[in-house]
């Protein structure tokens, strides 16, 4: 079986393996660039190079719903196929079947152990300064929690490379469940394509099924568990390649009467029209809400204002609370550098309003609490419309909100 599997030329794995180990060193790196990074510490979170807030957790929950989408969008069209070429998981499963072979069980769970470990400190670096981590380190200590988080998630890795392998994405992955629910009959999928005239019929050598790393038989309809990866559709072209006639096995949308295999190069506009009516509105849509994310990203808010009549502020801003006319101020500074802020009062009668202080000096994240004082020094009865603005000397960020003083 090895040699017929030898033989097979690996003309779409290559690629896919190019595809893969590019994700794969995104991964890896992403929190050291701040590519996408939780610092949990400072409760920030930094994409693309940017740093949000706790304030900005819309921008990220618009990205995240643009992904989500976009994966659901891709799977609905062609399957599994985020597995397939892009989790590293999966990449693992084929990587470990190799190791398998060429280092022995011992070498290749030894491997496993270290690279999971590795893995475990790159997620930990996800959600903590990893740069900082490695000094520690190197200057001899070993902080506890970093380094039992590390082993926690070494082992786990270590389970999924070196024993569960394929178990976690047929049993574990909520991505893998999720697929057998969106997929439908139009969803491409591997079919023994015969061309008109039925003249190249599968020989039935079974080297289809043997190649596949997922224990798929892709001349069956039970595919749920196919990740695309095309190392089926490899094989069968060394089969078909030494019968001299094309591919019988192929990838393939539409079903019975409408199924088109897609490599049949005379068929092309077919395939793009068939595709185009179901690409349109998922391509539009995921198109549309990754603009919006890239809009809200550079156009966030980078100061927050808050003014609360609420009591507990107020006392957090260290002020009696027996006069209702005692407010505290919030301002947060939401952009990546320190900045000062000024701040003023707007729409009172002059007197009437008396800021603790009207400049604050905040570190990217910084709060700071101002007490406002509202005393009017005549007696006009009635609802009193006023506005409290900040503005960052940096930035120039601005930002307002408008409140009420009742005098009864
Ligand atoms: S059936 Fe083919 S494409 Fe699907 S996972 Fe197996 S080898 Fe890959
Ligand atoms: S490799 Fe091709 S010819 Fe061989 S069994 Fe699979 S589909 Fe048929």
């Amino acid at each position: 079986m090895r040699d017929r599997l030898g033989k097979v030329k690996t003309v779409i794995r290559r690629r896919r393996r190019a595809v893969q180990l590019t994700v794969l060193a995104l991964l890896i790196l992403a929190p050291f660039v701040h590519l996408f990074r939780f610092d949990l510490p400072s409760m920030s979170l930094y994409l693309f190079g940017t740093r949000l807030w706790v304030k900005h957790v819309f921008v990220f929950l618009l990205l995240l719903v643009t992904v989500i989408y976009a994966i659901i969008a891709a799977s609905l069209l062609f399957g599994r196929v985020f597995c397939g070429w892009v989790c590293p998981q999966n990449l693992f499963n084929e990587l470990t079947r190799t190791w398998d072979r060429r280092l022995g069980r011992a070498g290749s769970i030894l491997l496993s152990v270290a690279i999971s470990l590795f893995g475990g400190f790159v997620v930990w670096s996800y959600f903590h300064d990893g740069v900082a981590l490695l000094r520690e380190y190197r200057s001899g200590q070993v902080p506890l929690v970093p380094t039992a988080f590390i082993a926690f998630f070494g082992l786990f890795f270590t389970g999924a490379m070196a024993w569960w392998r394929t178990s976690v994405c047929r049993v574990v992955c909520p991505y893998g469940h999720l697929q057998s629910i969106i997929s439908n009959p139009d969803t491409m999928h591997l079919q023994v394509f015969n061309l008109p005239g039925n003249r190249d019929i599968c020989a039935t050598c079974g080297l289809c099924a043997e190649i596949c790393h997922m224990g798929v038989d892709p001349r069956t309809t039970e595919q749920k568990h196919c990740v695309v990866c095309g190392d089926c559709l490899d094989a069968c072209a060394l089969v078909s390649g030494a019968r001299k006639v094309p591919r019988v096995l192929n990838f393939t949308i539409g079903s019975g009467e409408r199924a088109v295999a897609l490599r049949e190069r005379g068929q092309l506009w077919q395939n793009v029209r068939r595709l185009a009516p179901r690409l349109l509105l998922p391509l539009t849509l995921t198109v549309a809400l990754g603009g919006l994310s890239a809009y809200f990203l550079v156009h966030r808010p980078l100061v927050d204002l808050v003014v609360a009549k609420d009591h507990r502020l107020a006392l957090a801003a260290g002020s009696p609370v027996s006069s209702g006319a005692v407010m505290a101020v919030s301002v947060i500074n939401l952009s990546e550098q320190p900045d000062r802020f000024h701040l003023e009062v707007e729409g009172l009668p002059e007197y009437w309003a008396t800021l603790e202080q009207s400049t604050v000096e905040l570190g990217p994240g910084e709060r700071a609490l101002v007490r406002l004082r509202v005393h009017p020094t005549e007696r006009k009865v009635g609802s009193h419309r006023f506005t409290v603005r900040v503005v960052a000397e940096q930035s120039g960020a601005e930002a307002s909100f408008e409140t009420v003083h009742v005098v009864y």
